[in-house]
């Protein structure tokens, strides 16, 4: 792999290394792109009314399981286990770790496991409240998510930020809504002044089984993304999803219409880090040079 790209944003010291692929420090700059990205989406968002809900990245083990993720991504989850031992067991866990032995078998699950899509937490939270109001819900969350893919792209990262406004209601205003979005996604890359091209996709279903999974979803075109090319000489990059879950979600949770229907969810996903290295890979790692119309969209100054 021509890691050209990559190099560059270490040696630029826009990206810190920490010793494990796809785990990154990032810069300043980095991070003020970031903020810019993330009020633009805030502005594209306004009329939605979004409910405003932020979460840590890590989540009840109850709602991950209850949300059936290891049915389908368990390659890709994160749980965490902590130390819930006396003192004895401290000194065999010190006496392990100083003769390089392996300490963490006797780690205790910790009740949380490392969110793997922002919109997951969402789901029960709504149903809890009871059946939806005539116009449905919209919910504008972010989460750092985690999925287990070590890679040398810099746009694969295994710990990440992920944006999404989540609509759930009728079909009618959920299919609505994801065309909604998929237009004004591609106005707002389009307003960043970067290539893109939208397709079908799927998720990464594991398995012999998950490949069916995956040609029924492309067959449903049940997932869309925005993919521009930042990496060298490689596929485009998925940078914004737009997945229509259909009463998935709605099922697993029990979300009802104002109507008694089952509900219907659709979300719009931007991967905050993937856009900012598109940014710096089309329009260079000085912000000062950037086209003027990107540093509007972004308020940049
Ligand atoms: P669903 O709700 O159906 O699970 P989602 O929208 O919550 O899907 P994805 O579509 O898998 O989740 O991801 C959303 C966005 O997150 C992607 O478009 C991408 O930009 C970003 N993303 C996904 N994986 C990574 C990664 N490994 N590194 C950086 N960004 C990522
Ligand atoms: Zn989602």
């Amino acid at each position: 792999m021509d890691t050209g790209f990559r190099e560059r944003l270490i040696a630029e010291g826009i990206l810190f290394q920490t010793g494990v692929d796809g785990v990154w420090g990032r810069s300043g700059v980095f991070e003020r792109i970031h903020d810019g990205i993330e009020q633009a989406i805030t502005r594209a968002g306004l009329d939605q009314q979004a409910e405003v809900m932020r979460f840590p990245p890590a989540m009840a083990q109850a709602v991950f399981e209850k949300s059936g993720y290891m049915k389908n991504f368990p390659q890709l989850a994160g749980t965490v286990h902590c130390f819930c031992g006396d003192e004895r067991a401290h000194r065999t866990l010190l006496g392990q770790i100083e003769r390089g032995e392996d300490w963490l078998q006797d780690q205790q699950p910790a009740d949380l496991v490392l969110t793997p899509a922002a919109c997951y937490p969402v789901y029960p939270i709504v149903a809890k409240r009871g059946v939806l109001a005539d116009d449905g819900h919209v919910v504008d969350v972010a989460s750092y998510c985690f999925r287990h893919e070590p890679s040398l792209e810099p746009t694969r990262f295994q710990m990440f930020r992920m944006r999404e406004y989540v609509r759930i209601g009728t079909a009618e205003q959920v299919i609505a809504f994801r065309e909604t979005w998929m237009e004004r996604g591609q106005a707002f890359v389009a307003a960043l002044e970067l290539p893109f091209e939208l397709e079908v996709a799927n998720d990464p279903f594991f398995g012999r089984g998950g490949k069916l999974m995956a040609e029924a979803q492309r067959a449903q075109a049940l997932k869309f993304e925005l993919l521009i090319p930042v990496n060298d000489g490689l596929e485009a990059t998925a940078c914004l999803s737009f997945n229509y879950h259909m009463t998935y979600f709605a099922d697993t949770w029990g979300i009802k219409t104002a109507d008694g229907e089952q509900a219907q969810t659709a979300c719009v996903g931007f991967g905050m880090e993937r856009l900012v290295l598109a940014l710096m890979r089309h329009h260079g790692f000085d912000i000062a040079a950037w086209p003027a119309g990107v540093r509007d969209t972004l308020e940049l100054g």
